[in-house]
């Protein structure tokens, strides 16, 4: 016999459980019940290519059982099974839904009724009883194994006896408290309707002994007691049940219940399609981005069931990356049950259904654009950027697919506005959709360059996230509007006369920019005055497809790949400093340099880019206000 002790977050946890002041203690059977339907489909899967074991569809079940007297309920399947080891890693650790209970638990979201919404799995079984035994011999083994706890002081696991395979709990109810009837669990109705109303749909029988009262064979007013094996759910999966017998409230509890999140979807796709290749598929979109989303350790794909059986539970082929938050599955009767991940990429009916499933999650998401517009926003907000590294990856394959879909910041508008709705305000004669970068929407406000253009009645895009401004080069136009970084050279918003006239100025001062230049070590490729700044002294601009934005963002990543953009530091023509610097060049070149150090300084801090020489620069402003 082996005594373990609890992992340090499983305590926790299990804590929780016991103490747990959650009224619907019920959804306990839920759980043990799914785990024991997940087991089943694991060897079900497993007899389906290999030819040794034996089993057809109709062997599968999992009994209920209730004994009044011992005050237990037990769960039994004949699914996989757990070897020692299994038991061990698999009860004696929480699962990741666990460990997402935790993170939310930190994050202090403590009005969310967390446990109940939740798939906490088989710990929330200690809700309801003060010891838990679990026998189990998997599939093929010779040994069975019990493993036993209470909750509290670890857990023990031993070989015993057991001459099924598969998995055998058995839970010893809590005694009754004041609050807590726990003995209703004991009565076979109540066990019922807990079936009934959340695990309906499981794909085996789910049986339990009942009995009642039938008429005596041969007689025709005699009863007698007479105990059967009873079926207690439908077994037809709810995306092969008829829409209109569906609530939308039932949709909603098996995405919490499938995919273990504490929110309703934000929108349920249902389609079923005939035609080349069949299928039904039932389709979620989150209402939140789950934690690990915009990590490697998200996995996309829906479930591939062929005719109600469970082939694949993540076929990464059926999504495309910009649609890897749709949550859901996939059931065809076209698609063999044989069916590997190695075969899958040749599979013709796959590629055709991904396909049909691609267009109608791009449909969804237009209606919902048009027609819910505050959810849409809201949806963008979570899983906007995956669009916009839609457009953006595969060298801008899909570029035409996603543009109407993205958003950004609209300078006018003030929030977020699609490329069509700012297309359809262009000022008369504007070929052009401005656009500016910076870290937020408070930043880019107060950038130089915004507040002319906004001046003079244009409205700009305002690019918060890193990828966005790569993605506006790869579509690089919209309508046949180009895309143009308001620091870009590209603006001209000018009149031909103040061009003229800019020009002119310009060109008089070329020497003086000659000379300061040769300060500023070729970092900077060119200097010149600007019209197009209001208030502010100087700002930098960009000549050539890298912006200032681009630079840091590259340059941020862990590569070598390092680039400079290539920089036009200019200054306000209608700024006093334009004229004190003429000054200088004429009578005093030596702080003619000083300032035009401290203006390139001046002006990288205001694109948020590193001064490097800090030490220099603050000296000489020290010299200049101590003057
Ligand atoms: P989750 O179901 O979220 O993974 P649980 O705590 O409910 O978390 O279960 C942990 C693991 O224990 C499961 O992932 C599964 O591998 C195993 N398990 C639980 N119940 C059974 C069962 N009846 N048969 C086989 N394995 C099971």
């Amino acid at each position: 016999m082996k005594k373990k002790q609890f992992k340090a977050e499983s305590k926790k946890l299990l804590d929780l459980m016991i103490h747990s002041i959650y009224t619907n203690k019920e959804i306990f059977l839920r759980e043990l019940i799914s785990n024991a339907s997940d087991a089943i489909d694991k060897l079900y899967y497993c007899s389906l290519t290999d030819r040794k074991i034996k089993l057809k569809k109709e062997d599968f079940k999992i009994k209920i059982e209730s004994d009044k007297e011992n005050r237990t309920i037990t769960v039994i399947d004949n699914g996989i099974g757990m070897d020692e080891e299994e038991l061990e890693k698999n009860l004696g650790t929480i699962a990741q839904s666990g460990t997402e209970l935790f993170r939310l638990e930190n994050e202090k979201k403590k009005d969310i009724d967390v446990i109940g919404q939740f798939g906490v799995g088989f710990y929330s079984a200690f809700m309801v009883a003060k010891e838990i035994e679990v026998v189990s011999k998997k599939y093929g083994a010779d040994q069975a194994h019990l493993w036993k706890s209470n909750g509290t002081d670890g857990y023990i696991i031993e070989d015993t006896s057991y001459d099924c395979f598969g998995t055998k709990i058995t839970l010893y109810l809590k005694d009754d408290t004041e609050d807590e009837n726990y003995s209703d669990y004991l009565d076979s109705y109540k066990l019922e309707t807990i079936i009934k109303k959340y695990s309906d749909y499981i794909t085996y029988p789910i049986t339990m002994m009942k009995t009642s009262s039938k008429l005596k064979k041969g007689s025709k007013d005699e009863y007698e007691d007479v105990t059967e094996e009873e079926t207690l759910n439908s077994m037809i999966p709810i995306w092969k049940k008829n829409k209109k017998d569906v609530k939308e409230e039932d949709y909603n509890s098996f995405y919490t219940d499938t995919y273990h999140d504490y929110e309703n979807p934000a929108r349920i796709i249902t389609s079923s399609v005939e035609g080349r290749c069949s299928y039904k598929s039932l389709m979620f979109i989150p209402s939140h981005a789950p934690y690990d989303y915009y990590t490697k350790e998200y996995e996309k794909g829906l479930a591939l069931y062929s005719n109600g059986v469970l082939i694949m539970e993540k076929c990464d082929k059926l999504l495309p990356d910009y649609f890897s938050f749709v949550k859901g599955l996939v059931d065809s009767e076209d698609i063999s049950l044989n069916i590997s991940r190695e075969t899958l990429q040749e599979d013709y009916q796959i590629v055709l259904i991904a396909k049909s499933i691609e267009s109608k999650i791009k449909k969804e998401l237009e209606t919902m654009l048009k027609e819910e517009r505050e959810k849409y926003d809201e949806f963008f907000k979570n899983f906007g950027m995956q669009l916009k590294f839609g457009i953006y990856n595969d060298f801008g394959m899909h570029k035409d697919e996603l543009k109407d879909l993205i958003m950004f910041y609209s300078s006018t508008e003030e929030k977020l506005v699609t490329l069509k709705e700012y297309v359809s305000r262009l000022k008369e004669n504007q070929d052009k959709i401005f656009y500016a970068c910076g870290e937020s929407i408070a930043k880019i406000n107060t950038l130089p360059q915004v507040e002319s253009i906004k001046d003079k009645g244009y409205e700009i895009l305002y690019l918060t996230e890193y990828v966005d401004e790569f993605c506006l080069q790869v579509l690089s136009e919209y309508e046949g509007k180009k895309f143009v970084n308001i620091a870009s050279e590209d603006v001209d918003v000018d009149t031909e006369e103040e061009k003229k006239e800019l020009e002119e100025k310009n060109k008089n001062s070329a020497e003086m920019f000659k000379e300061m230049l040769a300060q500023l070590n070729q970092e900077v490729k060119e200097i010149r005055f600007t019209n197009k700044l209001k208030n502010h002294p100087v700002c930098l601009s960009t000549k050539g497809n890298v912006s200032v934005e681009m630079e840091k963002v590259i340059n941020a990543m862990p590569t070598d790949e390092k680039v400079t953009s290539e920089k036009v530091l200019e200054i306000n023509e209608n700024h006093p400093i334009s004229k004190k610097l003429e000054e200088l060049y004429k009578k005093d070149k030596e702080a003619l340099k000083t300032y035009t150090k401290i203006l390139y300084a001046e002006a990288r801090l205001i694109e948020g880019l590193p001064v490097d020489n800090q030490t220099e620069i603050t000296n000489l402003i020290c010299e200049l206000i101590a003057k």
